[in-house]
Order: structure tokens, then C-alpha cells, then sequence
């Protein structure tokens, strides 16, 4: 017995060793079967393992066996009825030694020529649980000694224990292929590509390669609406042709099925056997299209970024006999996790790469220069292609000057303005602009004004400027307009201060010659009184021509003063409320000389009184005067001037017309401006200046009114019509200056001297005097002036300046010697402005009036005279 049981041991030693040797489950169960039916001198010898479903017994090993037995026992179900497999579920060795205990078991299924002998059948098992079978069959029965039945046992349990090493070792050898599968896999996702199609491609070729026949990926659409097929691949050329056209338009909803369940946050989904999936877990022409390529197997894993869903990996394998398990799995998952990221890294990229191609085509596009400077360097990181229109040179030019770019680029007078760009930028807070205009050197050597505005783009971890993103816009032409326009400008102001040089000196000019003509008329008009006053009635004819001529040259001179007051803006209104009445019949006396040359018959239609305007009767009267004037000079002799004054509304008219040579239309409109003067058919004896419309428009409007002309045309006569606002309040009551009808003398009577050289006027005068009780005397020069006075000693005496051989200024400070101080000494003068008044003071005069003085005037002053010099008077 002891040397059948170390027999025994050493057998089993034997079988130890050589189970260390098998690395396989296959090379165990060869070491099994081979060593057993050695061991105990079997006819066979069979090791079968538990399928991966648990449902069959699949024969791994075998000796002694005949074909066809082989054949049948290569597949047995769990459930057969066999010594093995009943050993398997029961967990329990099966010895059977006699015929009869075969038939007892077997006796339904036993075949016919049932050769064999005694069998056993031992349950290998790991741990609590059979993971298969080892079974023996001899010869003939026998009986089973406990020997070979301990030895059998212990056999099966290294073989479960070989099996597990294996299984180990396989596991090992699996898991470092997966790795190295996954290290593959990642290295082949992010070879660096710019496409993402690209990478979508190489990613299911890649898992293809990696996990069995095809691959399908979907990606989440944009909306999140759909997973969308993105990428496809199968081992076999038909069926990725076939599949191509199947999955193209097959997009899922996110709601529905799978789909959901992924993006839900669902775990892979694994599949073994796809002919055992619920029918609506797959699209039916993909089930129909899998089951033609014996697609069988699947295996679905969500693409997750962060946890997020952004799609799908599907592979699917047709072995038949290799159903996907969780070994398959893991390696699927590890491929989807690294293929996610690398879909992320490259989206990321494109979005990158697109965000700077955008950049740079708006860039390109914009006629601004866009650039990004590099502070520290001083020089350009990128500069956009319009650069070329502004300095000529091309961006790679431009970026080939490197830090030399202001100082080839600059002009050097601004480059102290742009260079040390630090400094100029550290002050600058975020978001703000600075702005800078300079000048370029264009490749042609022409230089180009550019306003730049820049912006901080980036700092340094210290928060120093780093980048600095900035826009130049070529403002040559505006800079260029904009000098243009100052020149312009300048030469206009020069040639406006010119001019308005040129006006004054032409204006002083004519003031100037005004007076110096007048100086001369004054003694000559002096002189012909003189010659009418002694000369008797010689020369009577050649006389009244000077005369005539020369009133001419006054009338001249006085509106050439007129013209040069006006264009000066020095005319100076007495303003008073007026009677026009009496205005236009001073005005009438005045022209009526020359209508009576010219034998025009007057008609006169005003009333005297109740149309009462403010204004300077002197200079309304000049108004009328030069309109019947012109009346009279462009009327053939025995014409007819009519004029006609009344009130219309709130105005008061007065129209001048006649019967004279009329206005041509093209005139009209020009009749009133300075210098306009029309064809003169009529002696040029009569001829102006074409200045007294001019001086008639802006007296009317000097006095808030207007004038117009109206011409039927030539030969048709003409009329011209002034307005003038009325003075609603009438005028109390006075007495008209002409009038010398007796007037009670207002206070006493006193001694008057006055002297004008206008005879008419001091005779008038004089005689208003008379009437009104005083006792006055008319003198026509300064000389003769002087010698009255000395024989009336006046009491009042009223001068004109304007006195022939000695003025009224002379006369008034050699009246104040021979009168003493209380003679009151009244100026009466055509100048009224202040320097006059200043000038006539200075002289010794009390008093300053006006000419044409109101005969009122002249009495109030005497009714005021002091009380001293009523007091001395006798
Ligand atoms: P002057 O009489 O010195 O030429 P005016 O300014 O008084 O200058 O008149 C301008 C021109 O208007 C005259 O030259 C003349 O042609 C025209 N004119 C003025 N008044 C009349 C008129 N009553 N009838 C025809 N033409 C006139």
C-alpha cells in the first residue's frame, strides 16, 4: 500500500511540474488529458470549461478519442446528460465501474455498441464554483480503487489551479495589450492635423484596427438635437460601402432611445449577441445590414468630455465564437475617452485656427492697417495686408525689418513720439486708447500721414504691457485737404484784409475828397454872391451858368460825402417824429431849380399834415429831393414829375413819378445799387455819379423803410416808391419852418445876429425873427459879421461853420473877444457828429444845431436864454 500510494504522489508530482510549464488553458488541458491516461492507464481522457454564457461545455483537450466522439462532446450543453456534465452540476465526481450503474444513469442514451468500461467524471472546480470538467473512461469495468479516485481529484484541482494562472496570465497579457492598444490609439488621434474629419477618420480606422470589423461615430449636432453619423469604417470594403450608404442620413433624435440614455449620462452598453437585442434597440435596416455581415456582436460607448456627452463610438465584431465581454469593453471605453479628447483638442484648434483666420480676413479686408505690437521687441507680431497700400512694403517685408521697423518705417522727426512703446503704454489702463499721427516712409521714398489708435492686448504676469493691438488709417488726402483748406483759408483772409485795406483807403479817400473839393466851392460860391451882390447885371448870363455849375459840383460833392459816410456806417440820424408833408415840400424847393429849367410841370399831391413818420427830415428830404431830381433829369424838358404822399395802413408813401425816358427791365433790379448808372441820351451836364439811388435806398432803410422802382419800360416814364413806418402819434401843432407869419415873441425881445453865408437862409431867418418880435440882423460872411456885431452888439448870434474867407469856428472865437462871455454863440452846421459838436465847444460856441434848423428850435433856445443875460439886457 505505501508504494502504491507514493507511487501515486510521484505520479502526481510529475503532473505539478509540468502544469508549470502550460501558460494556456488549452496547454493545462493537454497536460491533463496526456498525464492522466498515462497515470492511470485510461482508454480517454477529456477536459471541457464552462462557456462564457455558462450554457455549454466547450472541449479545450482530449486523448484516446475517436472523430466523431470528439465532434459531439466539442459543444455539450450544461444540461446533457453525461458523466462530465453531470459532475459540473452537481459539483460532485461521477465514478461509474459496472455496466449496470452505466445503464442505471445512461440507459435511455446510451448507443448502441457501447464499448466502454468504467468512467468517471470530476468537477473542476474554482473556488465554490465548476468551471469545468475532467472526465476518464477505461477499458473495461473496473473498480475504481481509492487510489486512482484520490489521484483523479487531486488532478482536477491542479488543473483548477493551472487553469486559474492561466487565466491570470491571459488577463495580464490582455490588459497589456489593451494599454498598448490605448497608448496606439491616443498617438494616432493627436497626430497633429488641422482637419477634424481628418482625425475622425484615423480615430474609427483606429478602433476598427483595435476591437473587431466596423466602427460607427456620431457626433452631437451644434443644436444638440441630433447625434449625427461623423465617420464610419469595416474591415470589409462591401460592407463599409453598404454601411456608408445606410448610416448617411441616419441621425438620431437626442430624445429618443440609446441616444437619450448616453447623453442622459449612460454607461457603454454592451451586446453580445445582437440577435438576442430587444427588435427597437437598433434602426431595422442596420439590424437587416448586420445580420448579412454577420455582425453579432456590439459594443456602444458615449464620447464624454467633462462628464458631458458630446457622442457616440459603436464597433461590432462577426467571429462568431467571440462574443464582445467586458474585457472588450474596458478597451472600448479607454478608446472612446481617448478619442473624445482628441475630438476636444482638435475642436478647440479649429475654433482657434477660425477665430484667426476670421481675424485676419477682416483684417485683410479693412483698408486700416491692423497690427499687434510687441512692446518689448518693438516690433510687429502680425500687421494686416493693407500695410502694402501704406508703406509699400509687404507684410513679410514689414515683418523681416524685425525692431528696425520704426526707424526705417518712421519719419525722424516723430520717431521720439513712438519709440520706448513701453513707456508710452504703461500708463495706459485697459480698454483705453492712445492716439498718434505720424508720418510713414512709402516705398516710392513719398512720405504718408497715419493716425494710429492703439490698445492694450495683453500683459505680463507682472501686468506690464506686453502685446498691443493697433489700427493706422492712411489720413494723407485729409491731412492734405486740411492744409489745403488753411492755405485757402489764409490767402482768402489775405486777400479779404487787402481788400478791406484797399476799401478804406478808397473810402478815405473819397471822405477825403469830398472835403478838399469843398474847400474851393465854398470861396467861389462866397465869390459869386459877392459878384451878384456888386457886379450889377454884367455878366448876368455867364454868372447864373457858374452859379448853376457850381450848385451842380456841390450836389455832387455833398453825395460823394454822403456815399463815403454810408459805406463807413457813420451816418448819424436825428431822429424826430416828422411831418413828411412839410419834408417833401423842402424837397420840392429844392429840385424845383431844375424843373423849372427844364420846364417840367410839377403836380404835388400831399396833405401838410397828419403823415408823421421818425425820421431826419434833413435826410428824408434829401431822399425825395434826389428822386424828383432824377425825375426832372430823365424827363425830356416839358415833361411832367408828379409826386403824391399818403398814408397805406401802417405805412406812409410817398411816389415820385414822371413822364420821362423810363427804366430798361435789365436796370431795374440793379437801378439802386452804388455806381449803376443807364444810358444817358440827355445832357451830360445833368449826369450823376449813378450814387443818389444808392444814397435813397440807405437812408430808407436807414429809417426801418424800403424803396422800389417801377418802369413800364422806355420811354414809358418811371416811379419809384418809398414806405416808411408811420409814427402813429401825431404831432402837436407846430409851425412850418417857412412860415414867418407873426408869432408873439415867447419871453422878451433880444438883439440877434446871424450870419450865413447862404443868403436866403439868413434872410429868412432873420425875417422869422422880426416876426416874432426880435430885433435881428443878417450878415453873409465872417468879416461883415463882425462888423455888424460891433454895431448891434448881438446878444445872441447864430453862425454857420461853413462861411466863406473866414469860418464859423474863426468867427466865433473873434465874436467871443469883441462880446465878451455872455454872448451866446449857436452853431448851425450840416455836421452833426460828435466830433463836430467837439470842434464847434472848442471854438467858444453855447450851442450846436443841426441845419435845416426848425424855426421852433431857434425860438425855444431864445425863450431859454440865462436869466443872467435877460438880467444885463436893456
Ligand atoms: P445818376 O443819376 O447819378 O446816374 P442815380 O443813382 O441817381 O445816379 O441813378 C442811377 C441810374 O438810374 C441813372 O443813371 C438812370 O439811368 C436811372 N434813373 C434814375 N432815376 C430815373 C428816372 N426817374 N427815370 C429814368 N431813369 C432813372
Amino acid at each position: 500500500m505505501r508504494d502504491m500510494a507514493s507511487t501515486w504522489t510521484e505520479k502526481l508530482l510529475e503532473v505539478t511540474s509540468a502544469f508549470s510549464r502550460a501558460r494556456t488553458p488549452r496547454e493545462v488541458g493537454e497536460v491533463a488529458v496526456a498525464l492522466g491516461v498515462g497515470a492511470l492507464g485510461a482508454r480517454s481522457a477529456v477536459l471541457s470549461l464552462l462557456s462564457r454564457d455558462a450554457q455549454h461545455l466547450d472541449l479545450v483537450a482530449s486523448a484516446g478519442l475517436p472523430l466523431p466522439q470528439r465532434e459531439k462532446l466539442a459543444r455539450l450543453a450544461l444540461e446533457a446528460r453525461h458523466p462530465g456534465s453531470d459532475a459540473v452540476r452537481e459539483g460532485r465526481p461521477v465514478f461509474l465501474e459496472s455496466a449496470r450503474d452505466v445503464l442505471s444513469r445512461y440507459g435511455g442514451i446510451v448507443p448502441d455498441g457501447w464499448r466502454e468500461g468504467s468512467c468517471a467524471g470530476i468537477p473542476v472546480l474554482a473556488g465554490e464554483r465548476a468551471a469545468g470538467f475532467l472526465a476518464f473512461s477505461f477499458e473495461s469495468y473496473v473498480p475504481i480503487l481509492p487510489g486512482p479516485r484520490d489521484f483523479v481529484q487531486a488532478l482536477a484541482a491542479l488543473v483548477a489551479q493551472a487553469l486559474e494562472r492561466a487565466r491570470l496570465l491571459d488577463a495580464e497579457q490582455q490588459a497589456r495589450r489593451r494599454l498598448k492598444v490605448l497608448i496606439d490609439a491616443a498617438e494616432a488621434f493627436s497626430a497633429p492635423t488641422l482637419s477634424m474629419a481628418a482625425v475622425l477618420d484615423a480615430i474609427v480606422r483606429k478602433v476598427t484596427a483595435a476591437t473587431g470589423d466596423l466602427c460607427v461615430l456620431r457626433l452631437l449636432s451644434p443644436d444638440g438635437a441630433w447625434l449625427e453619423p461623423r465617420a464610419w469604417f469595416a474591415v470589409d470594403p462591401d460592407l463599409c460601402r453598404e454601411l456608408s450608404s445606410a448610416i448617411e442620413d441616419d441621425r438620431l433624435a437626442s430624445s429618443d432611445g440609446q441616444a437619450a440614455r448616453f447623453l442622459r449620462g449612460g454607461r457603454t452598453l454592451l451586446v453580445p449577441s445582437v440577435a438576442s437585442m430587444p427588435q427597437d434597440g437598433m434602426p431595422l435596416a442596420l439590424r437587416e445590414l448586420f445580420g448579412r455581415y454577420g455582425i453579432h456582436t456590439l459594443i456602444a460607448a458615449p464620447l464624454q468630455i467633462k462628464g458631458r456627452c458630446i457622442g457616440t463610438l459603436k464597433v461590432g465584431r462577426a467571429q462568431p465564437q467571440e462574443p464582445y465581454g467586458d474585457e472588450d469593453r474596458l478597451l472600448v471605453e479607454g478608446l472612446a475617452a481617448r478619442a473624445a479628447s482628441a475630438i476636444e483638442k482638435t475642436r478647440l484648434y479649429d475654433e482657434v485656427v477660425r477665430s484667426q483666420r476670421l481675424f485676419e480676413g477682416i483684417a485683410d479686408a479693412s483698408p486700416d492697417v491692423l497690427y499687434l505690437l510687441d512692446v518689448r521687441r518693438g516690433r510687429n507680431v502680425f500687421v494686416s495686408r493693407s500695410v502694402e497700400q501704406v508703406v509699400g512694403r509687404t507684410q513679410r517685408e514689414i515683418a523681416s525689418l524685425g525692431e528696425a521697423f520704426l526707424e526705417t518705417i518712421i519719419h525722424p522727426d516723430d520717431l521720439h513720439r513712438l519709440r520706448g512703446g513701453e513707456r508710452r503704454f504703461t500708463e495706459l489702463p485697459d480698454g483705453e486708447m492712445v492716439e498718434h499721427e505720424y508720418r510713414v516712409r512709402h516705398a516710392d521714398e513719398s512720405w504718408r500721414w497715419v493716425r494710429s489708435r492703439d490698445r492694450i492686448f495683453s500683459r505680463t504676469p507682472s501686468g506690464a504691457p506686453e502685446l498691443v493691438l493697433g489700427v493706422a488709417r492712411d489720413v494723407t488726402e485729409q491731412v492734405l485737404a486740411a492744409r489745403e483748406r488753411e492755405d485757402l483759408l489764409a490767402s482768402e483772409q489775405r486777400a479779404r484784409r487787402e481788400a478791406e485795406t484797399a476799401s478804406r483807403a478808397k473810402d478815405e479817400f473819397l471822405a477825403m475828397l469830398g472835403h478838399e473839393l469843398r474847400n474851393p466851392l465854398s470861396p467861389m460860391i462866397t465869390a459869386l454872391e459877392l459878384m451878384r451882390m456888386r457886379g450889377g447885371d454884367a455878366y448876368e448870363r455867364e454868372r447864373t451858368i457858374v452859379e448853376r455849375q457850381v450848385q451842380h459840383l456841390v450836389r455832387l460833392v455833398d453825395d460823394l460825402l454822403d456815399i463815403s459816410r454810408i459805406t463807413r456806417g457813420k451816418v448819424e440820424l436825428k431822429r424826430r417824429p416828422v411831418e413828411l408833408g412839410e419834408v417833401v415840400a423842402a424837397a420840392i424847393e429844392m429840385a424845383s431849380p431844375l424843373l423849372e429849367a427844364r420846364r417840367h410841370r410839377l403836380e404835388a399831391d400831399l396833405p401838410r399834415r397828419g403823415l408823421v413818420v421818425e425820421g431826419d427830415p434833413d435826410r428824408l428830404g434829401q431822399v425825395v429831393a434826389n428822386l424828383l431830381t432824377n425825375a426832372a433829369k430823365y424827363t425830356e424838358p416839358g415833361g411832367i414829375v408828379s409826386v403824391r404822399a399818403a398814408r397805406e395802413g401802417v405805412e406812409v408813401v410817398v411816389r415820385v413819378r414822371d413822364s420821362g425816358i423810363g427804366i430798361a427791365a435789365e436796370l431795374l433790379p440793379r437801378v439802386f445799387d452804388l455806381f449803376v448808372q443807364g444810358q444817358r441820351a440827355l445832357d451830360r451836364s445833368q449826369g450823376g455819379l449813378g450814387l443818389g439811388l444808392a444814397i435813397v435806398k440807405s437812408m430808407v432803410e436807414l429809417h426801418g423803410g424800403s424803396v422800389s422802382a417801377d418802369s413800364r419800360g422806355a420811354g414809358l416814364g418811371s416811379e419809384f416808391t418809398v414806405r416808411l413806418p408811420s409814427f402813429e402819434a401825431a404831432l402837436t401843432p407846430a409851425p412850418l419852418a417857412r412860415s414867418s407869419m407873426a408869432f408873439p415873441a415867447r419871453g422878451r425881445r433880444q438883439r440877434v445876429l446871424v450870419v450865413d453865408d447862404n443868403q436866403d437862409a439868413a434872410d429868412a431867418l432873420v425875417e422869422a425873427l422880426v416876426g416874432h418880435g426880435h430885433a435881428a440882423m443878417a450878415a453873409y460872411d465872417g468879416p461883415t459879421g463882425i462888423e455888424a456885431a460891433r454895431r448891434q452888439r448881438p446878444e445872441v448870434a447864430f453862425l454857420d461853420i461853413g462861411l466863406p474867407a473866414m469860418d464859423g469856428y474863426e468867427l466865433a472865437r473873434r465874436l467871443r473877444e469883441l462880446l465878451g462871455p455872455t454872448v451866446k454863440l449857436v452853431a448851425l452846421t450840416g455836421y452833426g457828429q460828435d466830433r463836430d459838436r467837439a470842434l464847434s465847444r472848442a471854438a467858444g460856441f453855447d450851442d450846436h444845431l443841426v441845419k435845416p434848423v426848425e424855426l421852433e428850435q431857434i425860438m425855444s433856445m431864445l425863450g431859454q436864454a440865462s436869466p443872467e443875460v435877460q438880467a444885463t439886457s436893456p
